[in-house]
Parts: structure tokens; C-alpha cells; sequence
């Protein structure tokens, strides 16, 4: 076999190039908020594997009960038969739902499969073909998720046409069952970084009615799928007014509301569910990543009163709720309630914000840090203009905290971009700077096609480490401004 050392290039030659890296060399051992590399490096994790291994790497209990199950029982299918850990994983999941009413579970295994099978309840629902959703949404990399994905086109270059209407003749000329109207994020409606919720929330709204009169009768609308914060699209929460003015769309029209919380559920936002704090009920509700921390599982969960309509065979999957994964998954849940992790995402998220703001209205760095938003530990930072003009920072963006996690905060500068979204900014600011973090030993990610930092820290990260990886956050970005 290849000698260790000679291992990364044989993986740099055999590994599709399809797949991008933010490292070099192998990654051997992960340990709650820390990595080691073979050649010893270690690094500070914010990244969490995009937001999966929230309890950090490891977790002893999570890691334990896999192997405990792995000695039991590995593998069942679920169309042969059902097997405990997956009825112990919906006992532990019902309490949390953001609505009682969430009480049909589907287990797949990631969250791409999840949206799909969210897409198809909806249109096997209502009847209807046709899916709104949001620009700079991320849903996933197969077809289905794929059509309502709107954050990058490398996603989809050179592999359309994506999901089509199911009319005849099928061809690429038809027109595709998807639409999309702006996220509430200032840059989707081309509007100044301190355009107040509302007015984003109204655009949003106002789109939306446009659409279903212009161009998808509501009659032909099986669903609107929505993240509450935006993820790949700039970490962006959504106001509640936005997501309570979908609710009421889809309950005028009996139109679905799929909530997409892949990379925002599961304490991730300081909330079991980031939808919760608007107190919108979901019809479909979509998760994956930190509800196995790790061990591959994703969950949609729906009604009963609908999902009874479903015929028995139409869902499914070879490895869906996988036994091992379900509990894992049963385990992150008991070790999230007894170790209070939420508690934990809210203290550690004031301390980031604080770390944060501070940067963004220091007057030597000030104006590369254009925006600090999101909840709890979803935190994107963004970079903007160097070119000030003169008008005041009369309202703080909406994104910048929940009021439950408000941070101390310094008075605003006057700081503004010419241009009005912003988007004339220091160039690959981003990328640069999470680059220089890799340097000083924290694995970092950006997100978006703007100039977007994103935190996501395991949820159980320790004061030491969050005051770390700020430090090193900080100095990144003067070097890279000096
Ligand atoms: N939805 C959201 C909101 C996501 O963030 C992601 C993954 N980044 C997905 C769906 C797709 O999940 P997966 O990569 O597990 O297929």
C-alpha cells in the first residue's frame, strides 16, 4: 500500500477535481473544537464540517452510542422493518418540533435527499407542480434541490436542463416548474446595507404576490421552500415578518411552506429551530447535518394529516434512517439537553458579536467591515466598501442579532458604500482573510458570492476557544487590510 506520506499526492490525482479544498494534507483525529492534521498541525475548528459536528468532533457519548449500536444492529431497512433507534430518535424529536402539529417523520440521509422528498410530499399534496424559492438559496446538489438552488452556478453549470414540468412533450424548451423571488438580504433587492427588515420583508412579499398573478397561478404552486437563515446564500436571518407573510400566502392559496433548516436547525441559531422565533408552522420541515453530528442522517417531518395520504412505497431509500446514524442522532439530543448547549450558543454568541462589532466600528479598520448579522452561532461578516460617502448609519441592519442575544455594542460610524447594495468592496476581502485564519491555525469558510465570513463554531465551543479563534480573527483582518 502507498506510504502515508505519498498518500495526499496519490489523493490529489485519484480525487475528483470536481471537488474543492480549503486545506492541504490529510485530516487524522478530530476532538471536540480542535482538528490534527498527519503532519501535526492542529487547527481550531469554526467550520464544524459546514455545520455538522455542533457537539464537536468525537462527542464521546455520540460516538459511543454509534458504536454500541454498531455492535447491535447496523443496518435494517426501514421498508423491512423498523428498528429502535429510529423510534427513539422521533420520541426525542417530538418535543422539539417548532410546532405539535410536525408529527410524521421521514429519515434520509442527507439533506439534499430530504429537500427532495419535501419537494415531492408537496406536489403529491397539493396536486400542483410548481416550486417558489428564494435567490441565493442553497438546498442541495441532486436535480430536485438543485432547480431551487440559487446561490452560485457552479452548482449547476453545464448540467442543465434541471427539473422541468411534467407536461408533454418533455423537453429542455419547457418551462421550468421553479421560480424565485428575493430573499430579504439587501443585496437580493439591490438596496443599501442599512435598508430596515421591513422594507426588505415587504420587497420580498410584494414579489411574491407579482409572481403568483404574473407568472405561477397559485392554483399550479405546490410550495414555497425557504431557510430562515440564509446559508449559503450570506448568512442572513430572515426577518419574522417575511417568514409570517409566507405563511399567510401559502395558507390563502394551500400552497406548502417547506422550511429548509439543514444547516440552521438544531440549536445552531440558539433555538431548537431558527423558524421558531417568528412562530411560523411549517406545513414540511426539512433537517440534516447537526442532528447526527456528524453520522449521516436527515429528516422531513410533515403532518400526519397529510402525510396518511402518502402510499405506502412511494418514499424510501436502501440506507434511509440508518440504525447506527438514528442513534447517534438519539444520543446528540440527550447530550445537547443535559450539557445545555443552547445556553452555551447564547453566551458564546455574545461574546463573538461583541468581538465582532468591535472590529466593525473600529475606526483604523473602518469601513472594510460592512455587516455583522445573524443568530446565535450563524454569524456572517461581510466586507464592504472602502469608498465612505457622507450619509449616516441612521438604522443598524436588521441581520445584526436577535434582541434575546443582543450584544454590547459600540455607537455607529458613518459608514456607507457609493454604491447602493455595497457591492463595491476590497476584492476577494473574504477569501483572504479566511485564508490567513487557516494560516494562524483556524479552519474558517466563506459563503455566498459576496465578500461573506461565516462562523459556524461547534455549539459546546468553549469561552477560551471562541476568545481564540476572535483573536485570530481579528489579526487576519488587519493583516490583510494593512
Ligand atoms: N439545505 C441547506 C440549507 C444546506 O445548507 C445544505 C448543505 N449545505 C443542504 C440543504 C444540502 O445538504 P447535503 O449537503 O447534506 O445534501
Amino acid at each position: 500500500s502507498t506510504p502515508t506520506e505519498d498518500l495526499h499526492d496519490f489523493g490529489v490525482r485519484h480525487v475528483t477535481k470536481g471537488l474543492g479544498r480549503i486545506t492541504e494534507g490529510i485530516m487524522t483525529k478530530g476532538a471536540g473544537s480542535w482538528v490534527t492534521y498527519d503532519d501535526g498541525r492542529k487547527y481550531l475548528d469554526f467550520t464544524c464540517g459546514i455545520g455538522v459536528t455542533n457537539l464537536g468532533h468525537a462527542h464521546p457519548r455520540v460516538s459511543k452510542a454509534a458504536a454500541d449500536q454498531c455492535m447491535q444492529l447496523v443496518h435494517s431497512q426501514c421498508s423491512i422493518s423498523l428498528h429502535e433507534p429510529y423510534l427513539r430518535l422521533i420520541e426525542r424529536l417530538l418535543p422539539i418540533m417548532p410546532d405539535p402539529s410536525l408529527d410524521s417523520f421521514f429519515f434520509w440521509n442527507s439533506g439534499s435527499e430530504a429537500v427532495e422528498a419535501a419537494i415531492k410530499m408537496a406536489r403529491w399534496f397539493t396536486k400542483r407542480q410548481n416550486i417558489i424559492c428564494m435567490q441565493g438559496a442553497y438546498h442541495g446538489r441532486t436535480f430536485g434541490a438543485m432547480a431551487v438552488t440559487k446561490s452560485k452556478t457552479i452548482y449547476s453549470a453545464g448540467t442543465h436542463p434541471l427539473m422541468v414540468q411534467h407536461i408533454a412533450p418533455l423537453t429542455a424548451i419547457n418551462k421550468p416548474g421553479v421560480f424565485s423571488i428575493p430573499y430579504p438580504y439587501w443585496h437580493q433587492s439591490n438596496m443599501p446595507v442599512n435598508t430596515p427588515a421591513s422594507v426588505l420583508a415587504d420587497n420580498a412579499l410584494y414579489q411574491l404576490d407579482l409572481l403568483l398573478a404574473q407568472q405561477t397561478a397559485p392554483a399550479d404552486t405546490a410550495a414555497i421552500i425557504v431557510e430562515p437563515v440564509l446559508g449559503e446564500g450570506g448568512y442572513v436571518p430572515a426577518p419574522p415578518e417575511f417568514l409570517q407573510g409566507l405563511r399567510k400566502v401559502c395558507n390563502k392559496h394551500g400552497i406548502m411552506l417547506i422550511v429548509d433548516e439543514v444547516q440552521c436547525g438544531f440549536g445552531r441559531t440558539g433555538n431548537w429551530f431558527a423558524v421558531t422565533e417568528s412562530g411560523v408552522k411549517p406545513d414540511i420541515l426539512v433537517m440534516a447535518k447537526g442532528l447526527g453530528n456528524g453520522f449521516p442522517i436527515s429528516g422531513v417531518v410533515s403532518r400526519r394529516e397529510l402525510t396518511d395520504k402518502l402510499k405506502p412505497g412511494s418514499m424510501g431509500g436502501t440506507y434511509a434512517g440508518n440504525a447506527v446514524s438514528c442513534a447517534a442522532a438519539v444520543a446528540v439530543n440527550e447530550a445537547m439537553v443535559e450539557e445545555n448547549t443552547l445556553e452555551n450558543v447564547q453566551l458564546r454568541s455574545n461574546e463573538l458579536f461583541s468581538a465582532l462589532n468591535a472590529l466593525k466600528y473600529d475606526p483604523t479598520l473602518n469601513p472594510h467591515i460592512l455587516d455583522v448579522r445573524g443568530r446565535g452561532l450563524m454569524v456572517g461578516v461581510e466586507f464592504g466598501s472602502s469608498s465612505v460617502s457622507s450619509h449616516s448609519h441612521a438604522h443598524e441592519p436588521f441581520t445584526t442579532h436577535s434582541a434575546a442575544s443582543l450584544p454590547p455594542d459600540t455607537p455607529p460610524h458613518s459608514q456607507h458604500s457609493a454604491h447602493p447594495s455595497g457591492a463595491k468592496h476590497p476584492k476577494n476581502m473574504a477569501s483572504r482573510v479566511a485564508k490567513k485564519c487557516i494560516e494562524k491555525g483556524m479552519l474558517i469558510l466563506t459563503t455566498s458570492v459576496y465578500e461573506v465570513i461565516r462562523f459556524i463554531p461547534p455549539l459546546n465551543v468553549s469561552k477560551e476557544d471562541m476568545k481564540a479563534g476572535c483573536q485570530i480573527f481579528a489579526e487576519s483582518v488587519r493583516e490583510v487590510v494593512r
